[in-house]
């Protein structure tokens, strides 16, 4: 084929063949641009995205208000590097996730990084600081990242730990409740005490971290009565209790913190990916005695809480709190929930529908990536982008952006609707 015959897809694919690591996932889609809830490939194709490049875009690709912040500071500086310049935007970011904070203690205090993981190694820095202790307790099912502490307390071993050990020491692991499954919360609570009891002192324990919908492992929402009864067994050994939000948060679930669903007050919580509206951004934030452990100059990096991403977080930040969103984001979830269940219904391919607020997935019944696989392509010929997650890649995961039209919600609805029909070979 001559160089012209070639899509401009297929070019950039095949330069990414050559310059790009293999052990990068290889997306299908090259994209050029990117508004609301729609993406369109450098061939012109029209998609309707609900992955948001992972939950990354609650409040729509380019946000006419996220894109006129990163602009206005794009004209006056790019980076400073906080421990050297200080500038406003971060002061007034940990200022707004102070006042949101669903974390227990009166005045709360933040640190802003660059990624998830980030996030998660500074929760724990903080709260081994704090305590004086080196244990960390997390799940199966757990997904907290990819460096070296993150991806040992990451659950799942293929893609994320297989021959990359060995791993950061003194991280214990508990079965999650996993209601579909067959793990209810009075199980995973009694592995915990045996835990106790047989794998690690309660009390060199600094922290348990936990996502009140475990992402990546599969939508699980953990049971109303679990991150309570967690909570307890925590403060009976002074453990910290640390709410990992970096999917879940920022408006996902309908309320800015999934934990608000739960009434529960975390020591520390975990945000990340839609807070920085597309911008790379996560923070830690928590009451002031426990941030303000660590000595100083203890915490930081060059990057951490960069100006432009603050822009941005700042007027994400207001569209996420805002009411109007809330109820749009509901209204969301209604809409998706109602419709899944009548797939769920139709194809015995679909095990559950779950999820909490317009965080939704289906379970398949078979714990095998196949069926969710071929779903998730006959979704994307038919211009739908689709997550699987779980840990057997058997779930498929609803992420789109919760400012979605009704039409664009019910057109990519239809589409999962006929994706999963014709890959489960059922007629419609
Ligand atoms: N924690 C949770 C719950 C996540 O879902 C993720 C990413 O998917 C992370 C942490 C890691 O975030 P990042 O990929 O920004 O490092």
């Amino acid at each position: 084929m001559s160089l012209q015959e070639r899509s401009a897809t297929e070019r950039i694919q095949e330069a990414r063949e050559l310059y790009v690591s293999r052990g990068i996932g290889a997306a299908s889609i090259v994209v050029e641009r990117a508004e609301g809830a729609r993406i369109w490939d450098v061939d012109g194709r029209e998609y309707l995205d609900f992955a948001g490049g992972i939950g990354c875009q609650n409040v729509g690709h380019g946000d006419a208000a996220v894109v006129a912040a990163i602009h206005a500071q794009a004209d006056r500086y790019l980076h400073q590097c906080f421990m050297i310049g200080a500038y406003e935007p971060y002061v007034e970011v940990c200022r707004r996730l102070a006042e949101l904070s669903p974390c227990v203690g009166e005045q709360q205090k933040s640190i802003l990084v660059n990624s998830g993981a980030e996030a998660v190694e500074n929760a724990v820095k903080i709260a081994r600081y704090a305590t004086g202790r080196p244990a960390v307790v997390v799940f199966d099912n757990a997904f907290h990242g990819r460096t070296l502490l993150t991806m040992s307390m990451t659950s799942k071993v293929l893609p994320y730990k297989k021959g990359f050990g060995p791993f950061a020491p003194e991280v214990y692991r508990a079965p999650a409740p996993y209601p579909y499954r067959g793990v209810s919360s009075d199980d995973s609570i009694h592995a915990l005490e045996t835990l106790f009891k047989n794998g690690v002192d309660p009390a060199s324990v600094a922290c348990v971290v936990l996502e009140p919908v475990q992402g990546e492992g599969g939508f699980v929402v953990m049971p109303d009565d679990f991150p309570a009864r967690l909570l307890d067994l925590c403060a009976e050994h002074g453990i910290l209790y640390v709410d990992d939000e970096v999917q879940a948060g920022m408006g996902r679930t309908g309320p800015v913190w999934a934990i608000e669903h739960y009434g529960v007050e975390p020591d520390l919580l975990v945000s990340g990916k839609s807070l920085g509206g597309g911008l790379p951004l996560a923070g830690v934030t928590g009451r002031a005695e426990v941030m303000d452990a660590v000595h100083a100059g203890g915490l930081g990096g060059t990057f951490g809480g960069n100006p432009l991403a603050c822009a941005a977080a700042l007027a994400v930040l207001d569209i996420v709190s805002d009411a109007s969103f809330r109820a749009r984001s509901e209204a969301v979830g209604a809409a998706m929930w109602k419709r899944l269940a009548r797939i769920a219904a139709a194809n015995p391919a679909v095990g559950e529908v779950r999820g909490l607020g317009p965080m939704l997935a289906i379970e398949l019944v078979e714990q095998t990536p196949d069926l969710a696989k071929a779903t998730l392509d006959a979704a994307r010929e038919r211009g739908l982008v689709l997550l699987s997650c779980g840990g057997y890649g058997n779930v498929i995961r609803l992420l789109a952006p919760l400012t979605i039209s009704d039409d664009d919600l019910e057109r990519g609805l239809d589409i999962l609707e006929e994706a999963l029909a014709d890959a489960s070979g059922r007629a419609r």
